[in-house]
């Protein structure tokens, strides 16, 4: 929920609508210290919400890889995955979990992010956006901006080359505030 407030000027203002019109994430790093367990509940429920509006099957393997990709918010690889439903299960084959992978990226639930070869879930599976993901090197916490002016901008300079830009991945890699600010004071 974006509240407008009447002191921000009206360029501030139009900035605001601009984004909400154009989807922009804007998600922050979350906070070291905060209940991990609301933001696996949450891309549980918007998980269940968005399956059955588009009559997909949320079964209990797609749910449970879920869960195990919103471990944290620093991208898993296939292989832990494996070995954690390993220890549950022992029908938790390598073909059932990707998959399983296969179809949550499909559904826009979870990212592949190429450069690490790991998935981490997405926080607006529901809005249709290109991934820019930020990657801190140190801890590894990835946000995504999924900013629609930078896919734009992209795919405009890529249709001057005369090139059709089809699907937009962007891996930027650097330290978040919370590194940056530790390193300096260490
Ligand atoms: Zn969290
Ligand atoms: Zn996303
Ligand atoms: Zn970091």
């Amino acid at each position: 929920m974006v509240s407008f407030s009447l002191h921000r000027s009206p360029r501030a203002r139009r900035a605001i609508v601009q984004n909400l019109d154009m989807n922009t994430l804007e998600q922050q790093f979350p906070p070291a210290q905060h209940d991990h367990a609301d933001c696996v509940a949450s891309a549980i429920q918007t998980a269940e919400k968005l399956c059955h509006e588009r009559g997909l099957r949320f079964t209990a393997i797609r749910r449970r890889v879920l869960e195990l990709v919103w471990d944290s918010h620093k991208p898993i690889g296939a292989y832990a995955i494996l070995e954690s439903l390993g220890e549950e299960s022992k029908s938790a084959a390598p073909p059932t979990v990707y998959r399983a992978l296969d179809f949550l990226i499909e559904a826009g639930l979870v990212h592949r992010l190429d450069s690490l070869n790991a998935y981490i879930g997405c926080p607006d599976p529901a809005s249709r956006h290109a991934g820019q993901f930020l990657i801190c090197t140190n801890c590894r916490t990835v946000a995504e901006l999924g900013d629609s002016d930078v896919e734009k901008f992209v795919a405009g300079k890529a249709r001057e080359l005369g090139f059709t830009a089809v699907r937009q991945m962007l891996e930027i890699e650097g330290l978040c505030k919370l590194c940056r600010t530790q390193l300096q004071n260490a």
